[in-house]
C-alpha cells in the first residue's frame, strides 16, 4: 500500500492521548516522521516510543498550548530536528467545566478559550511561516460537532470549537495561493479519556450518549485519525477551508 505521508514531517498536538495519539501513530504508519507535542510528558513519550518501536521516527516535545513562547519553540524544534514541517494537527483541547451560560465561571471560560481556540491560533501563527519556507503544507485543526451545533452546559467549549471552524476557514483563504491548506475535523462522540471524564461518574451517561449517535455507537480515535491523515496528504490537494464531520451522523440530524 502507498504511504500517504511518505517523506513528510508531521506535528501533532495533544499527542499524548486519545485522538492525538491515534493520529500520531497513523501518520507514522503512513511514512511521516512525527513530532508529538503535549503538556503531558509520560503519555507523549509513550506515543513516541510506540512509533519508534514499530519502526518509525518520532520525538516528543513538551508544550503548553497557552504559552506562545513554548509553541514557537515547539515549531522551531521540529524544524531543527527534521529540517521542515509539512503537516500539523492542532488537536490539544479540554472539555472544561460544565454549566449553563449565565452561571459559567469567567476563569473556566478563559481556560477553555485559551487552550482550545487561542492555542490553535498560536500554533498556526508559528506553523504557517515554517511551512511557507518549504513551499507549503497542510494543517488540520480539531474542532468538533460542537463547532457546528449548540451544546447545552458547554458554552465555552462550543464557542471555542465554533471559533476553530471560523479560524480554519479564514486561514485557508489567506494561505490558499501560498500552498498551505487548512482544514478542520469535527469529531462526534469519540471514546477517549475526555469522554470518560465527561461520562465516568454519571451512571448510564455513556450508554445515553452512544444512543445519540445515529450510527448507533461512539467513534474510535482511529476513525478520526484516518480523516486527519487524508486531509494532511496530497490525496486531499484540492481540499481547503473544509470543516469535515466525522461524527456518526450527529450533524446530519
Ligand atoms: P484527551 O484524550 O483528553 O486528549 C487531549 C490531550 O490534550 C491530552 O493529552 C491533554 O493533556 C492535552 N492537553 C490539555 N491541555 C493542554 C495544554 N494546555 N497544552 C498542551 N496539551 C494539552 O481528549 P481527546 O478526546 O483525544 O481530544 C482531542 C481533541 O479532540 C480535543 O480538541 C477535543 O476537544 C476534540 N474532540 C474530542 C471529542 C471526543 O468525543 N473525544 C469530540 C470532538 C472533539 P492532559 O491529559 O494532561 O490534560
Amino acid at each position: 500500500m502507498a504511504e500517504l505521508l511518505k517523506d513528510k514531517v508531521a506535528l501533532i498536538t495533544g499527542g499524548s492521548s486519545g485522538i492525538g495519539r491515534a493520529t500520531a501513530l497513523a501518520c507514522a504508519r503512513e511514512g511521516a516522521r512525527v513530532a508529538v507535542a503535549d503538556i503531558a510528558t509520560a503519555g507523549g513519550q509513550e506515543t513516541a516510543r510506540l512509533i519508534t518501536q514499530a519502526g518509525g521516527e518520532a520525538i516528543f516535545i513538551q508544550a503548553d498550548m497557552t504559552k506562545a513562547t513554548e509553541l514557537e519553540a515547539m515549531v522551531n524544534t521540529v524544524v531543527e530536528t527534521y529540517g521542515r514541517l509539512d503537516c500539523a494537527h492542532n488537536n490539544a483541547g479540554i472539555e472544561g467545566a460544565l454549566g449553563k451560560t449565565a452561571v459559567y465561571e469567567e476563569a473556566a471560560w478563559e481556560q477553555v478559550i485559551a487552550i482550545n481556540l487561542t492555542g490553535v491560533w498560536l500554533c498556526m501563527k508559528y506553523e504557517i511561516p515554517a511551512m511557507l519556507t518549504n513551499g507549503g503544507g497542510a494543517i488540520v485543526n480539531t474542532a468538533s460537532a460542537a463547532g457546528l451545533l449548540g451544546v447545552p452546559n458547554m458554552p465555552a467549549y462550543a464557542a471555542s470549537k465554533h471559533g476553530v471552524v471560523g479560524l480554519t476557514r479564514t486561514a485557508a483563504l489567506e494561505y490558499a495561493k501560498a500552498g498551505v491548506r487548512v482544514n478542520a475535523v469535527c469529531p462526534g462522540i469519540i471514546q477517549t479519556p475526555m469522554v470518560s471524564r465527561l461520562t465516568g461518574e454519571r451512571p448510564g451517561m455513556f450508554e445515553k450518549i452512544a444512543t445519540a449517535e445515529p450510527i448507533g455507537r461512539v467513534g474510535k480515535p482511529e476513525e478520526i485519525a484516518e480523516s486527519v491523515v487524508w486531509l494532511c496528504s496530497d490525496a486531499a490537494s484540492f481540499v481547503t477551508g473544509h470543516a469535515m464531520s466525522v461524527d456518526g451522523g450527529i450533524v446530519a440530524q
